[in-house]
């Protein structure tokens, strides 16, 4: 029988976010310390088979109908597509964001497995600023992963670019060229405070309104209908694609939020801001019933709350940084 993951303020939850590692091979600035986090151990990560059954329950019971796998850096996590396919199954629309480096050996295998959608992070077009941002040398291969997940047939392909005030809001306009000359959708993300070295402040978030500005003196843009997706959207008037804003920080859209996230060990979150998890993995390896971990998902969502508050007094950051809850 499916009933909805609705919350007290009649939010209808339909939408899953897994992580599926803590790990990755970037470190970016704005995400990771240099020296990577402290990896949670291989052990305490859910399996595969432990993450298609919450995922299942999720599906069959609440009539959850999309899926995006995250991390950290999921395609580190080794073999999988075993994953995608499992969850392909569920019928679900399936999705990943990736940072893209490892999607020239990886893409045509992700997409046979039945992954359809696919978000590449790329902050910087320009080699130097790419390195000191992610701390890799790697923009070539990043590219190249962009050109192999539009070659494996991934549609549509979206490029995650978050803007940072004196850091690559040089590079908006750049960035809306290239996803009109390749044919993928920009999404530019305002910085939020979830970055692992606290650097965050109100000063360094590029806003929309100001992204918009940045935009307007080159490109006739034209809005789009608002859906329950994270980003505000618009088309080029000249029909050369679309581009989409998450402003998360200055006009966020908490109200119209329908995502539920499950950590890489196991940790079911109501909110990327939560400051309070459910222990799914401990429900999992204890014997818990379908019925059992049904209900405690139910009872996470029934407590979220109405939004996030940033930049009010009252907003404590949440003790996990965004690497490890998945964005
Ligand atoms: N490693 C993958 C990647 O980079 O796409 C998936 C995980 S990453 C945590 C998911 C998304 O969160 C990426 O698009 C990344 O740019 C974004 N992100 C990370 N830290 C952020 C921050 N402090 N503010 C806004 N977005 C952030
Ligand atoms: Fe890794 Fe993605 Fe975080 Fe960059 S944003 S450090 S690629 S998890």
């Amino acid at each position: 029988m499916t009933t909805q993951l609705i919350d007290g303020f009649g939010r209808v939850h339909r939408d899953l976010r897994i992580s599926v590692t803590d790990r990755c091979n970037f470190r970016c600035t704005y995400c990771m310390p240099q020296e990577g986090m402290q990896w949670q151990r291989r052990e305490d990560l859910l399996s595969f088979e432990e993450i298609e059954r919450v995922a299942q329950i999720l599906v069959e019971r609440f009539g959850v109908n999309a899926i995006r796998l995250t991390g950290g850096e999921p395609t580190v996590r080794a073999k999988l597509s075993i994953l995608v396919a499992k969850l392909a199954a569920l019928n679900v629309d399936l999705a990943m964001t990736t940072n893209g480096v490892t999607l020239p050996l990886l893409a045509n295998e992700l997409r046979a497995a039945g992954l359809t959608r696919i978000n590449i992070s790329l902050d910087s077009l320009r080699a130097d600023r790419f390195e000191q941002l992610t701390r890799r040398n790697e923009l070539p291969r990043v590219l190249e992963g962009v050109d192999a997940a539009l070659d494996a047939g991934f549609s549509p392909v979206k490029v995650n670019v978050v803007v940072m005030k004196g850091v690559n809001d040089d590079e908006i306009v750049d960035f809306a060229r290239f996803g009109r000359d390749r044919g993928v959708v920009v999404r530019f993300i305002e910085f939020m405070p979830l970055d692992a070295d606290e650097i965050w402040s109100n000063d360094q978030v590029m806003t929309q309104t100001e992204i918009l500005k940045s935009l307007s003196g080159e490109f006739d843009l034209v809005p789009l209908e608002r859906t329950s997706a994270p980003a505000t959207r618009w088309r080029y008037a000249d029909g050369l694609g679309e581009i989409g804003i998450v402003a998360s920080v200055s006009q966020s859209f908490c109200e119209s939020c329908d995502r539920v996230r499950i950590t890489a060990d196991g940790q079911f979150r109501n909110c990327l801001f939560a400051t309070e998890e459910t222990d799914v993995r401990a429900l999992l390896r204890n014997g818990a019933s379908d019925d059992d971990i049904a209900e405690a998902l139910q009872r996470s969502v029934s407590s979220k709350w109405a939004g996030h508050s940033i930049n009010q007094v009252h907003f404590i950051r949440p003790h996990r940084s965004m690497s490890e809850i998945g964005g």
